[in-house]
């Protein structure tokens, strides 16, 4: 992962604006989502999820693990690996069965409690909350020179 992009998200609208911008550049693959609770890893997700088309709710996966979605025909699916106790449940949940759909966007909160079940990510996001708990400061890093540029110009624009 060679590219990192650096930016603050001051309010929610921003971070619904960063969710249509990605929700546009980026339409498979795996991205994973970090950072503590409340950080706004589902509420970034939740916008990225409406800005493809999704008209419904959003729940946080957090008891069933993953929340499958069809929009326009495109499958994506989003996990909350939080409460994994042992990386191989996801074997015994059939996870293989979601990563072999060709063409599919993974979204993976708490992607570290996947261990080897998990694939390696295409871009991971990282959002840390400022003291005062108003600001998200997030590092996007990316294998993508194209992606990251274009992140760069839009969000910090330079
Ligand atoms: P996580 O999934 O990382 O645990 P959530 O998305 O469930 O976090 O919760 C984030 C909370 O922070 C929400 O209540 C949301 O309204 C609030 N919030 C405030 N500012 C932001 C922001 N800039 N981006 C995302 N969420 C924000
Ligand atoms: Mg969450």
């Amino acid at each position: 992962m060679s590219y990192s992009v650096k930016f603050t998200l001051n309010h929610e609208q921003d971070t619904q604006r960063f969710a249509q911008i990605l929700s546009e550049q980026v339409h498979s693959g795996i991205i994973y989502l970090i950072g503590d609770l409340g950080a706004g890893k589902t509420t970034f997700t939740r916008y990225f999820l409406q800005n493809l088309g999704h008209q419904g709710s959003v729940k946080s996966p957090t008891y069933t693990l993953v929340e499958p979605y069809t929009i326009h025909g495109k499958e994506i699916f989003h996990f909350d690996l939080y409460r994994l106790n042992d990386p191989y449940e996801l074997e015994l949940m059939g996870i293989r069965d979601y990563l072999d759909v060709a063409d599919a966007l993974f979204l993976f909160e708490w992607p570290s409690k996947g261990g080897d079940e998990i694939p390696k990510p295409d871009i991971v996001i990282d959002m840390q909350k400022s003291e005062d708990e108003l600001t998200r400061f997030v590092t996007l890093t990316t294998n993508s020179e194209s992606l990251s540029q274009s992140l760069q110009e839009q969000l910090n624009g330079a």
